[in-house]
């Protein structure tokens, strides 16, 4: 079975968490923890295939700017970067994002990285600060995939967006073969009981 490893990154209240209970259980339920690292399990099948979905989902960290880890960049195999379409702070902040991302992966990853850049958020477009064609753009020249979408309101574009990364992870992965991904010296419990904290959920 194919072991698939997501990271959710973005500004504190750009909606990550929503994002990934509207995906993981097709509701939206509001208000989420936010004081703890997640590691989110979830079995998972794809074009006949199952496959084994590990969800990192941050809580958020003081000092916001420099937002991630390096670990959750390291383990991951693909990302989930959001920003609310309300906020232009967060979509400044998803804009460094991409850069780390790119920096941290450009001597290890051939080919393009698994991105999806998500504007959150739509059903707030009264107060919109980011354009739709801004975000564009920024996926464009990250060259990931991007759209606009409510976790309040939608399910099955945001569950398409999933399946669409998860089906390019599933491409990159085979490109490079069986080799481990994370070939860090620590142990996989090891990092996420260090990194991550301690809480995995399932659902
Ligand atoms: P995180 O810190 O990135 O995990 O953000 P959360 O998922 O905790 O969401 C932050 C706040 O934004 C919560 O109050 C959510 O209810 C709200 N929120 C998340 N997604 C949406 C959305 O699509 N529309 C609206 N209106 N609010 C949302
Ligand atoms: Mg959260």
């Amino acid at each position: 079975m194919n072991d698939i490893k997501l990271a959710l990154l973005g500004s504190e209240g750009a909606g990550k968490s929503a994002v990934l209970v509207r995906f993981l259980t097709k509701r939206f339920i509001g208000e989420y923890a936010s004081n703890a690292n997640s590691l989110y399990h979830k079995r998972f099948s794809i074009d006949g295939r199952q496959l084994n979905l590990e969800v990192f989902d941050p809580c958020s960290q003081s000092g916001e700017s420099r937002c991630i880890l390096e670990e959750p960049v390291d383990w991951a195999d693909g990302f989930v970067v959001v920003y609310t379409i309300s906020d232009r702070t967060s979509f400044l902040n998803a804009k460094n994002i991409l850069a780390q991302i790119k920096e941290s992966r450009r001597e290890t990853c051939k080919g393009d990285i698994p991105i999806c850049l998500l504007g959150n958020k739509q059903d707030l477009c009264h107060s919109r600060q980011v354009s739709e064609e801004e975000g564009r753009s920024l996926a464009q020249e990250n060259k990931c995939l991007f759209q606009e979408v409510s976790a309040a309101e939608d399910y099955l574009e945001i569950s398409n967006l999933f399946t669409k990364l998860i089906r390019h992870v599933m491409e990159q992965l085979k490109l490079r073969g069986d080799r481990r991904r994370y070939s860090g010296s620590k142990s996989m419990a090891k990092l996420i009981n260090n990194v991550f904290g301690k809480r995995r959920k399932s659902v």
